[in-house]
């Protein structure tokens, strides 16, 4: 059964194409730039909170270590002003000896011992160390003028003196502390006592701070890495590195700028710094980013600044980058993987539905088909019972138009019947009345040779009655017949006229068996031969062919004579019924038609041929039992 093809018709592709083109080109760009950038959002805001809570933590530890400094710088501060008690530096101050300077050096390292600051010493107005701590060492400070020092200048003037620098004698970092001291309210000398703050760094060390205190002038005079210390914070103008030089402050260091690669101030003392990789804490080669925060410290001019290194931070941060652009990518390929399974399980349920819907379109035209093909069954049911009807009614006319024929043929054959009969039977009156009087006078003989006469006679009668009685017998469609045979009966059946007409026979054929009812094979073979005998009554030498041939798996009998032949316009009516071209009570017209019938009836055919050369054929074929011909006849 064909299928509507409007049913699997496939969408119209242009329309469908280009949409998904573009999503294929343009989505995985898209959403590899949607990675990067949530990736470096979730870096921002990792950074950025990470560096807030850091800060807050900073913040802390900054407020504990500037106070830690403080303490240690502010632990000093009244020990200069201690010797102003001191009566033996009054002394030395007033009237100088060196019996009392001996007395002020001793006394003195006494007290530097004690409070475990570097040197203690205390000079005149004019800025020369009268007495020191350290008169024992070569370096000492004893009879030095140090009157260019801005911690002496402050003094001096009644101001307490805060000066971190390096020593001019021994180039030795330190933090000095100097006081003026008075008497009777006017100021007859300077103390001062210079302390190391190298143990702070040392202790910064030790915790793995990293941490620096600034001065005044932002130069660095303490740094938890060696590698910053004397280095400025700020730039520093021509003019001020001079000044700076010239009060030997920090004795001949070049004081260069501690440059960071980066800054970024972040809040109020508080900035994000990178500085390059040759620091001497940093254990790899990448540059190291810092958190700095400065506080001033009281009681000072200087700051205190705490750098917390930020790569711990930013590799944190880094990593919930590349999380958060992992996870958009695992959403963004589930979404895609949904997307996609969505449009699967679509694409089925349409497709189901087409699939259905074509199915109920196709059951519902079965339906309807089937409905059409059982109507016109039964109109064909209908036509075949007519037809059989029909044949059925044919057959019996056909039945009775060839026992009409028979009949006919009979009531024709009557006439010559008893012309047949009584020649015998005259014969035989003739025959037995000699017989008895032979028989009388004793010639028995000659009797039995008239006895032997007669019983050829009765047999022969006997035979032509058979005949006619086997001619009139109604056939039978089925059965098979042996054409010798048959022939051999037409002619008994005719033997008479043929006798009479002188004919001149030739029988050029096979005995084979062909398939048709022995009787009806007989009865067409009398009509085509009774024919031919009537069409050559006017022939001087009559002659009759009777040819076989085997051909296609049929038997093709040609009955052939050189009588008058048929006219054109007979030839056109030859094997309708009544048709008869012969005069009064001879012809009825049903021979050609019903030995026509007749062979038709077994699978057969009657045909008739006009040689050229006069006369008429007469082809019948029929189909044969077995196509291995028998012997000829
Ligand atoms: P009928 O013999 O009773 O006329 P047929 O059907 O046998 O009926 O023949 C019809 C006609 O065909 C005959 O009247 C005759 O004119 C013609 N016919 C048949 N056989 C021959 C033949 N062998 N030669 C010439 N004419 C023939």
């Amino acid at each position: 059964m064909k299928c509507d093809p409007t049913l699997y018709r496939a969408a119209p592709p242009s329309l469908a194409v280009k949409p998904r083109l573009i999503r294929h080109l343009f989505l995985p760009p898209l959403i590899i730039a949607l990675m990067i950038g949530l990736g470096y959002i979730g870096f921002w805001v990792s950074e950025h909170y990470g560096i807030r809570s850091l800060s807050e933590n900073g913040q802390r530890q900054l407020e504990l270590h500037a106070r830690a400094v403080e303490s240690e710088i502010s632990k000093y501060t009244y020990l200069p002003s201690l010797l102003e008690l001191e009566s033996s530096v009054s002394k030395l101050l007033d009237e100088p000896s060196s019996e009392t300077r001996q007395t002020v050096n001793e006394y003195l390292e006494g007290l530097n011992r004690r409070s475990r600051s570097r040197a203690i010493y205390v000079m005149d107005t004019t800025g020369r160390v009268l007495a020191t701590s350290n008169w024992r060492d070569v370096d000492s400070y004893l009879g030095e003028d140090l009157s260019f020092r801005a911690y002496f200048q402050n003094a001096v003037r009644g101001q307490p003196g805060r000066f971190y620098g390096i020593g001019s004698t021994n180039g030795e970092p330190g933090y000095y502390l100097a006081h003026g001291l008075e008497e009777h309210g006017k100021i007859i000398g300077v103390a001062v006592v210079k302390v190391r703050l190298e143990a702070m760094e040392e202790r910064w060390q030790r915790a793995r701070l990293e941490a620096f205190v600034s001065d005044e002038n932002g130069i660095i005079i303490l740094s938890s890495d060696p590698a910053r210390r004397l280095k400025s914070v700020v730039p520093l103008s021509d003019e001020t590195k001079e000044k700076l030089a010239r009060s030997l402050q920090y004795y001949w260091f070049p004081l260069n700028e501690l440059q960071p690669l980066a800054r970024e101030t972040l809040a109020e003392g508080v900035e994000k710094l990178t500085f390059p990789a040759n620091s001497e804490l940093a254990s790899d080669e990448q540059d190291i980013t810092y958190l700095a925060q400065t506080r001033p410290l009281s009681d000072t001019p200087w700051n205190f600044t705490l750098l917390t290194p930020l790569a711990d931070l930013r590799r944190e941060a880094i990593n919930q980058g590349i999380l958060v652009a992992v996870a958009f990518a695992l959403v963004a390929f589930l979404l895609i993987a949904w997307n996609e399974r969505r449009k699967v399980i679509a694409t089925r349920l349409a497709a189901r539905e087409a699939l259905q819907e074509a199915n109920n379109q196709l059951e519902r035209r079965i339906t309807e088909r089937t409905t059409d093909l059982r109507a016109s069954n039964e109109r064909l049911k209908g036509q075949i019972r007519e037809r059989r009807q029909a044949e059925e009614t044919l057959r019996r006319a056909q039945d009775e138009l060839v026992q009409a024929g028979k009949l006919a043929a009979i009531g024709q054959m009557s006439t010559s019947i008893a012309h047949e009969l009584n020649q015998p039977l005259a014969a035989l009156r003739t025959l037995s009345g000699n017989t008895v009087r032979f028989l009388e006078r004793g010639q028995l003989d000659v009797a039995s040779t008239n006895l032997k006469t007669i019983n050829e006679l009765i047999d022969r009668m006997g035979r032509i009655t058979a005949s006619l009685r086997s001619f009139a017998r109604r056939g039978d469609d089925k059965g098979q017949a042996s054409l010798g045979k048959a022939v051999d009966a037409a002619l008994q059946l005719l033997g008479s006229r043929m006798e009479s007409a002188h004919l001149d026979l030739h029988r050029d054929f096979n005995d084979v068996q062909v398939q048709i009812d022995q009787t009806r094979l007989e009865q067409i073979l009398v009509n085509l031969i009774g024919n031919a005998l009537d069409a050559m009554q006017s022939q001087p030498l009559p002659a009759l062919w009777l040819e076989g041939e085997e051909y296609d798996g049929k038997y093709r009998l040609r009955v052939r004579d050189n009588g008058h032949g048929i006219d054109a316009e007979a030839r056109k009516h030859l094997f309708e019924p009544f048709f008869t071209t012969k005069p009064g009570e001879q012809g009825l017209g049903l021979g050609l038609t019903l030995s026509a019938s007749l062979a038709a009836a077994t699978g057969g055919h009657l045909g008739v041929e006009h040689p050229a050369s006069g006369g008429t054929t007469f082809v019948l074929s029929l189909p044969l039992v077995s196509p291995t011909p028998a012997e000829p006849i």
